[in-house]
Order: C-alpha cells, then structure tokens, then sequence
C-alpha cells in the first residue's frame, strides 16, 4: 500500500467481530469522516458537534428511509484513535444491519480500510511509536493473562524508552565522535576513547539483558512450542488429534500455518501450547532425514520441547538420533513410545519413555502432564529484567544492534578512525530506531499491519 496516496482518503470498517451480536461498531476516520457520516445521518449536525460527544439518530438511504437506528460518537483530530477526525457508529448487530450502514458510506464516498489501517495511522500521526502498534495486535490476540500483561507493558511503552535510551546515548555518542571529525585539526577531544568504550559496553550489555528475556517473551506471547518429531507412520498426526481431541472446547486455529506441517494451539494448565505436527517434512536418505526431519527446519529450530516419538521398542537408536536434534537446539525432549496397543512385551527400559496409544488415547494423561512438568521448568524470566522482548522482528533488531556494537568495540580498541567507530555506532542505533519506528520502510510497515484485523 503505498502510504502517501491513501493516508488522504476516509476509510471505514467494523471494529467489532462479525456475526450476530447486539451492537457492532463501525469506526470510520480520516479528514472528512465526520462529514461523510453527517451526509447519511439525521438525527443533529455532526458537522456541529465537539470532540467526544454522542448522538442519537439514523442512517437513511437515499431515498430518506432509515436502514438503522445508531449512536454516533464524534472524535475530532488530533483527539482520537488515529489522530484523524473519526466517528465510530453503534449500529445493532447481525449482518445486515451493519453492512447496510457500512454500504451506505462506502457509496457516500468512503473506503475499505485495509487490515491495520486504523493503527498505521495512528503511527503515521505519531499517536504511538511502532512498538505500541504492535503492542495492540498482541493485546488483541493475547491467549493468556501473561501475554496480556506484556502487550499491555508494551503498549504504555516500556520498550519504547528502554530502547530510546539507548539509543539516544549512542546519537550522542555519534555526535560528539562527528564534532571530532568537524574539528581534526584543532586536536579537541570531544569525547575519551575511555568514555566512548564504557558507553558502547554499557548499551550492549542492557541490549544482551533484554535479548535473553527473548526467549521467555515469546513463550508469554506465542505458548510453549511443542514439535512432533518421528518417522513417518510413527503416529504423529494421530497423536496430535489425540491431545487436540482432549481439549477440543479450546482449541483455536492458527491463520497463517503453511502447508508443510501443522500447527494447532491449545491451553495446558492455563498455560498456552502450540503443537507442530511435522509429518509432512520432506524425508531424504541422509539417515537423520530418514525419521522424516531436518535439523534446518524452521519449525524445529525455536522448538521448546520436542516430543520424539517411536512406534517399536527395539527403536531406541532412532530415538537418541531424536534427542541429540533436540538438545542441538536447546529444546528439551520427551521420549514418546506409541501403538502401546500392538507391543505384547513392550521393552521399556527407557524410564523417560511414556507409553501411548494415540490412536486409543491410553497414556495421554500422562504426557500432557509430563509435558505441563517440562514447560514449567522453561520460559522463566530471569532474576532481573528490564523490559521483555516478546517479538522476534525486536530481537532481530537487537541482535543487529548487538553485533554493530561489537563491531564499534572492537574498532575502538584496535585504535581505528571516528569515522569507523561512527559508522557502526549508526547502524546500531538505527537497528533500534527500527523498533520504535523512527527509521522505517513501507517494506517494513506492510510487514507489521498486514498481520492486523480489518477494523483495528
Ligand atoms: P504420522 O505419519 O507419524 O503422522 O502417522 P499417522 O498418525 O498418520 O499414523 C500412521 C498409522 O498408524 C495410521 O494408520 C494410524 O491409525 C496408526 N496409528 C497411530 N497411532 C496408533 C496407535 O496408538 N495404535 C495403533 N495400533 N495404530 C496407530
């Protein structure tokens, strides 16, 4: 979407779920909103009203006849959501009623907002930063009281001045490095080399902290990521609809999840999961590949606890190739033996194995209790901490500005030039300024909005 053309145009969309309801809410914004809705509205001039005043009245249609009785609340730029004029109508819910109001504006002139379109704009006029943007998407999908908490730091944002103060130390570090440059000749010293490598240690360092509490911080936002690894036919599948069936009353679909594995969430304990089933990995000759897996795979790769799962219990060599994946990984395992139904002498030696039948759900129990134990040991925030980063486009950032520290650090200390040292000063603080959103793309803001809801 190309920003500066559309920012121009009133767009509105239903803020509210679809389906039957007793209210939806409409939200409508940008310039001419208020007199978009005062065309189609009697019931007071809207045109009249104040900022943040209600009104009671009707959507007509052209031909003068009402299509809905509705509130219309009135908010006038800068004061609203997206710092435009809006008007947010409470029309009754059910369908029809809410999209005859919404068709009737769209042919008084108004636009389909796009998904996210309502906070974009609300960043573009720098009603939050984009940290905060992300934050209400977060807020909305959080699955746990945990996860709700951290978007709701998020958004009063506590990231956005923990990662403003560092990087507003490394501008002034930049700065005076640049005022050197401006007067080499006159051999002032702006700032000690002893001064420039302490403030470089002391940003990387909170920079590190915050990055540990990465993995924690997903696990709050996304659920502990269980991945189901064996060979073809092991069950893995079975399995999964086995855990998903115990819970069937709260289990949530995933938009999103490409073709090659499934991913479904659930609550385990009042803590959420999601469960990949990889079965439909690619399988290759090379005898890791065999059982059907990848170390590379991306879905292994920020795996919390990987369920290794064998049908035989003779197959205890495939299940340690399982294992050393995980721990290359840093995922804890748990060791699975299923079809417990079809082995008459089950060879069990394995004290860590839990014997199922995913396809008679007997053991389940078990290992969703092993697996509530597992999870409770991992995802714990460290003794002390800052913020906690619960986004991976934060981390990547703070893992650039990490390495371009490194890289300033290291130049200082090999006695390189300003203008070496400054030039990853800057590309560090702009990793960060990519975070808070002062240096930004459309490239990067399409990213982030288009996983928004239509109507937010
Ligand atoms: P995947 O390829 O690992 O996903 O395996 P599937 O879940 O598709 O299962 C492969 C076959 O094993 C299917 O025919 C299942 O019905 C069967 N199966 C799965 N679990 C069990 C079990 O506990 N006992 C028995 N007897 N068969 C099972």
């Amino acid at each position: 979407m190309n920003t500066a053309i559309h920012q121009e145009d009133t767009i509105a969309a239903l803020a509210t779920p679809p389906g039957v309801s007793g209210l939806a809410v409409i939200r409508v914004s940008g310039a001419d909103a208020i007199d978009c809705v005062a065309a189609v509205f009697r019931g007071g001039d809207l045109r009249q009203a104040s900022s943040h005043t209600m009104h009671h009245g009707h959507v007509l249609n052209p031909q003068g006849h009402t299509i809905d009785e509705v509130l219309a609340a009135v908010f006038r730029a800068p004061r609203s959501y997206t710092g435009e004029n809006s008007v947010e109508i409470s029309c009754h819910g059910g369908a029809t009623a809410y999209r005859a109001v919404l068709d009737r504006l769209y042919a008084a002139g108004v636009r389909h907002a796009e998904p996210g379109e309502f906070t974009r704009r609300a960043f573009l006029n720098g009603k939050m930063d984009l940290s905060q943007a992300e934050a209400v998407a977060d807020l909305i999908h959080a699955q746990s009281e945990d996860a709700h908490q951290a978007s709701v730091r998020q958004l009063e944002g506590r990231l956005s001045s923990f990662v403003e103060g560092i990087r507003s130390s490394l501008l002034h570090c930049l700065g005076m490095l640049e005022l050197s440059l401006d007067f080499v000749e006159e051999d002032v010293e702006f700032l000690t080399a002893e001064r420039l490598r302490s403030d470089i240690a002391q940003a990387e360092a909170k920079l590190r902290d915050a990055l540990a509490t990465f993995r924690s911080g997903r696990i709050i936002r996304e659920g502990v990521k269980v991945v189901l690894l064996g060979k073809p036919n092991v069950g893995k599948s079975s399995l999964l609809n086995a855990v998903l069936g115990t819970q069937r009353a709260i289990v949530t679909d995933v938009p999103g999840t490409t073709r090659d594995y499934i991913e479904e969430q659930m609550m385990l304990h009042g803590r959420p999961f999601r469960f990949v089933d990889t079965a439909g990995l690619r399988e290759t000759h090379d005898r890791v590949e065999q059982l059907g897996i990848s170390a590379s795979t991306e879905q292994l790769r920020d795996a919390d606890i990987v369920c290794g799962i064998i049908d035989d219990p003779a197959e205890s060599e495939g299940l340690e190739v399982l294992r050393s994946l995980a721990a290359d990984i840093g995922a804890r395992c748990i060791g699975v033996l299923n079809k417990c139904d079809l082995h008459t002498h089950p060879l069990v030696t394995d004290t860590d194995l839990v014997s199922i039948s995913a396809l008679h759900g007997t053991g389940l129990d078990v290992l969703l209790q092993r697996l509530a134990d597992v999870a409770a040991n991992i995802g714990m925030l460290p003794a002390s901490y800052e913020v906690v980063v619960t986004n991976v486009r934060h981390a990547a950032c703070i893992e650039r500005g990490i390495t371009a520290l490194g890289r300033a650090a290291s130049a200082a200390e090999a006695g390189r030039t300003e203008e070496c040292i400054a030039v990853e000063l800057r590309e560090a603080a702009d990793a960060l300024g990519e975070i808070i959103g002062v240096v930004t793309t459309d490239d990067i803001l399409n990213g982030i909005f288009s996983r928004f809801c239509i109507g937010k």
